[in-house]
Formats: structure tokens, C-alpha cells, sequence
């Protein structure tokens, strides 16, 4: 058993405000930092998701009948829950997901600036209403749609969670999460300290479990809106089958950001974005670095991310990935890309961590002369691995980034706001950096790709969120005896 001072016990599903689990099939689920067991899951089923949806139904009428200032309450307690428990919620996304420490404390603090964003609706949504005749007034409401549902991967256990929860609950709706059977510990915390901040029962439920929880939450008829994050693969099999059974859906999927750098950028600074961009969390961000286009002469900025790279120890200041098959799948695009004829300028395989050999490491990886054929520079590596290509010209460079099926993120680094703006205008990607590795858009901007890194209108949050978790009810009153009849009587 791994460590920490927190409490680990088995998962159940939350439905109704308790916790239960039937005998049903299980799974364990495994520390990445050190291979041990630390809980295991209940491989749900399709009456588990017909009895979550039926509490959260249940529980719609009271909360959505609840005004949005009162339901707002609830999430400024929870987001006070969330600071006074951070060590504890750190420590368990670190022992479930196998983060280090800061970066598990940043994934929670993100978290509470997403509550805060959602206690800020009151300040948002507010509703219009005009005198289109005289005597007749139109008005527009935001509705909320009624139970929905939030799939989430592994890769962020506490903060993708919070993308959907709070601004789908304080917008009116009930929820029904399914997380990431690799991390489902913070979920379950998550919904203790709901309740402890006085969230009603049913109002949010869980239902752990792979596969055949996801499909009975896209079958469900009483289910209206579905969120998804994982990989595209997931997000494509998610978004067809929601929206054929004519649910609104949004299904984020991966990625394969590039980053352009010219051999005018601030090296040190381009040097040391780039290495955390593309091993921060063990590259196991939906915004890592996973290719580098070097335009024209880059090599002294090359130079210095090896050294960078050095001075990256996995177990001290670089997290495992999250699996042994994941560990494995990294490898062998390292593997193969060495086959193809690149150049390995950093090698992480074989990464053991002395006291902690069970665990799942892979050391920054650095592969230089990459082609645009090979499987590193197209797929989705979700590893500490960077694949630099070498091109000419901006044009050539802009060329690479938009021939990626991806487009979550993209960025450039120089110190010419002409060739910035260039790459502002013509990257292929929903969220663009500026001399800035990991560009992701903070509260209240919304997050979100393109391409094949999302499906579905909108983003999953920020205001764009809001306009996924509600409708608009318009009305026509008319109070006035004395108003003409005209065409709307
Ligand atoms: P995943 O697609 O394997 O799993 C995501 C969810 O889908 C999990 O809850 C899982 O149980 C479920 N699932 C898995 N296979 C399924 C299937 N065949 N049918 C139905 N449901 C299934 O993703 P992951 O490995 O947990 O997460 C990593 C991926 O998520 C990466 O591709 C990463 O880029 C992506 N991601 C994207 C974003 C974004 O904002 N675009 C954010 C975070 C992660």
C-alpha cells in the first residue's frame, strides 16, 4: 500500500446521497507510482444507470425549482470544502493517477476556479425581456435540460470532473457522472463534500464501471445531454450514439498539439515552456507538446532542452504514467520511431524508480529528424515523449500543424508579433499559445478543440457552457386590455 495519510477503501456508486455497491463483477484499481492495489471499482451495469438516472429525476423537480442565487450557495460552501481539504484531495489524485504533488495541487486548485466560475452565474445569466409591441413584452429564460450525464478520462481525476459539475448543477440540472474506472477515488470524494456542503440527495450520483455504463448512459431516455472526455476514439463511438438517440452531446477527444518555434524565440524560456509543456503530468495532458517544428536553424534552443530534460528525474519531479500497457504503448512509439531512422537525443525507456519498481515509468523522451509519415509525428503518443521536425519556413511549418486529424492546441514561440500573428490566424487548433506551452483558456474563457479533438457545438466550459446546459424558454405576456388586436393576438 502506497503511503499516504489518506483513507482508501472500496468504490461504490453514490445514488441518492448513500453509497452502495451490489455483488457484481469488480475491478482492482492499481497505484501507478508503485504498481500496488489501493481500491477496486464495481463493474456496473444498465439497472445501476436506470436506478442514478431515475434518483437524479427524482430530484430535478425540487432542485431546478430552487432559484439560481440559492443553488450558487451550496458551491461557495463546496468550493471552501475544496480549499480546506486540498492535501487530501492532492494526495489522492497523486496516488491514483500518479502525478507529483504540485502538479495534483494545481489540478485541484484549477478545480475551485471552476466553482467559482459557476457561483459567478447569478452575475451571467440573466434573463431578457423587451416591449416588442406596446403592452407585449418577450421575454427569454434559460432553462435547465433535466438529468444529464459527465463521462471523464483519467488523466485529470478531480479537475474534468469539475468542467461539468458545477456549472451543469447550479444551472438547474441533475447529474450522472461516470468516471474513469483507472481513478475513481477523487470522484467519490467529490460527493461527500457535495453533501457536506448541502447538496441534496440525487442531485448528483455516480456510477463506476467501463463500457457498459457509458452505452446505457447514451441509450437512456430520460438522460438529455451527455459530456464526454477521453480519447477520439471513445469521443467518436460517445457522440454518435448520444445524439442518434437525439441527445445533445459534446465529446472532447485527444490530441496532438505542435508547437512552432523560430530561431528568434528567448531560448532559455522557449527551451524550458517546451520541456514542461511536453512532460508535465508525464505528457499525459490533453494541451502537452507532443511535436516541435523547428523552423530554420533551431539547434541552439534543441541544445538547451536536452539539458532541461536532465534535470527531470522521474519519482522526484516527474510523475508515472498511469499504467504498465500505457508504459508499454509509449515504449514502443519510441521503439519504432528509432527504427524509422530518428534520432533518440533523450532516451526514457527502461525508467525504473528505485523503491517504487512496481511502478509505471518513462523517462523525458526527446526524438529529433522526425518525419511527417511516422507514427510519432501523427498519433497521440500521451507520454513525456516530444517528436521535433525540422522545417524550412513558416509556411512549411504551418503546413505540418494543419495536416494533424487533432487540433486542441497549438503555439508558437518568437519574438516577431508578425510571425505570431501568422501562426495565430493559420493554426488548425481551438486553443492557441503565444509563447506559452500549455495554452489553456483560464475561467471564464471556455475550453475546447477542433478537428477531431472535439465533436459537438460549443465548448464543455466557461460561458460556451452554458448554452449546452440549458434552453431557452421564450415568452409572450400581454397584461394590457387596451393594446390593439393585432397579428400576435
Ligand atoms: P478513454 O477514451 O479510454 O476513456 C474515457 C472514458 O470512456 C472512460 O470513462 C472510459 O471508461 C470510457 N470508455 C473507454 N472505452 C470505452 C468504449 N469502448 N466505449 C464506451 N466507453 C469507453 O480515455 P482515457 O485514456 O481515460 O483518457 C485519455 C484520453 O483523453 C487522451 O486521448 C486525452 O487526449 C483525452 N483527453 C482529452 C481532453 C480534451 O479536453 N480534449 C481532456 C482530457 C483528456
Amino acid at each position: 500500500m502506497t503511503n499516504v495519510s489518506v483513507t482508501l477503501s472500496e468504490v461504490k456508486n453514490y445514488i441518492n446521497g448513500e453509497f452502495e455497491r451490489n455483488e457484481q463483477n469488480s475491478m482492482d484499481v492499481i497505484s501507478p507510482l508503485d504498481g500496488s492495489k489501493i481500491s477496486s471499482i464495481p463493474l456496473s451495469t444498465t439497472q445501476d444507470v436506470n436506478k442514478a438516472v431515475q434518483s437524479a429525476k427524482n430530484a430535478f423537480p425540487e432542485w431546478s425549482g430552487m432559484t439560481l442565487k440559492e443553488r450558487v450557495q451550496i458551491f461557495f460552501r463546496y468550493r471552501s470544502l475544496l480549499e480546506q481539504n486540498m492535501d487530501e484531495l492532492t494526495k489522492l489524485v497523486q496516488i491514483e493517477n500518479g502525478k507529483t504533488y504540485g502538479e495534483a495541487k494545481a489540478e485541484v486548485e484549477k478545480s475551485m476556479e471552476l466553482c467559482e466560475f459557476a457561483v459567478s452565474m447569478p452575475q451571467i445569466v440573466v434573463n431578457e425581456v423587451q416591449e416588442v409591441s406596446k403592452g407585449v413584452e418577450c421575454r427569454i429564460e434559460r432553462k435547465p435540460l433535466g438529468v444529464v450525464a459527465s463521462i471523464t478520462p483519467f488523466n485529470f481525476p478531480n479537475m474534468v470532473p469539475h468542467w461539468t459539475l458545477p456549472n451543469a448543477l447550479v444551472l438547474g440540472n441533475t447529474m450522472v457522472m461516470k468516471p474513469s474506472e483507472l481513478v475513481p477515488l477523487s470522484t467519490v470524494r467529490m460527493a461527500e463534500l457535495l453533501k457536506d456542503a448541502g447538496l441534496p440527495n440525487g442531485v448528483f450520483n455516480i456510477v463506476n464501471g467501463g463500457k457498459e455504463v457509458v452505452e446505457a448512459i447514451c441509450d437512456h431516455p430520460d438522460i438529455e445531454a451527455v459530456s464526454f472526455v477521453g480519447s477520439t476514439k471513445v469521443a467518436k463511438i460517445v457522440y454518435k450514439r448520444a445524439t442518434s438517440n437525439l441527445k445533445r452531446c459534446v465529446a472532447l477527444g485527444g490530441a496532438k498539439n505542435h508547437l512552432l518555434v523560430f530561431p528568434d524565440a528567448n531560448p532559455e524560456m522557449t527551451a524550458s515552456n517546451v520541456i514542461a509543456s511536453m512532460s508535465g503530468c508525464a505528457g499525459q495532458r490533453c494541451m502537452a507538446a507532443s511535436v516541435m517544428v523547428g523552423v530554420d536553424n533551431v539547434q541552439h534552443i534543441i541544445d538547451l532542452m536536452v539539458e532541461d530534460a536532465k534535470a527531470i528525474i522521474p519519482g522526484d519531479n516527474l510523475g508515472s504514467v498511469i499504467s504498465a500497457e500505457a508504459k508499454v504503448r509509449i515504449e514502443g512509439y519510441i521503439d519504432e520511431a528509432e527504427k524509422n531512422g530518428a534520432k533518440i537525443l533523450l532516451d526514457g525507456r527502461n525508467t525504473t524508480v528505485k523503491g517504487k519498481e512496481g511502478g509505471f515509468y518513462v523517462g523525458p523522451t526527446i526524438i529529433d529528424h522526425v518525419t511527417i509519415g511516422m507514427s510519432v509525428a501523427r498519433e497521440e503518443i500521451f507520454g513525456p515523449v516530444i517528436s521535433i521536425i525540422r522545417a524550412k519556413d513558416l509556411d512549411e511549418a504551418i503546413k505540418i500543424e494543419n495536416g494533424s486529424n487533432y487540433g486542441n492546441a497549438a503555439a508558437v514561440f518568437t519574438q516577431s508579433g508578425r510571425l505570431a500573428k501568422q501562426v495565430m490566424d493559420r493554426a488548425s487548433a481551438g486553443m492557441i499559445g503565444v509563447n506559452i506551452g500549455v495554452p489553456v483558456p483560464r475561467e471564464p474563457f471556455s475550453f475546447g478543440g477542433w478537428n477531431e479533438s472535439k465533436f459537438g457545438v460549443g465548448d464543455i466550459t466557461g460561458r460556451s457552457s452554458i448554452e449546452f446546459w440549458t434552453q431557452n424558454k421564450k415568452t409572450t405576456t400581454k397584461w394590457n386590455p387596451e393594446a390593439q388586436t393585432n397579428w400576435m393576438s
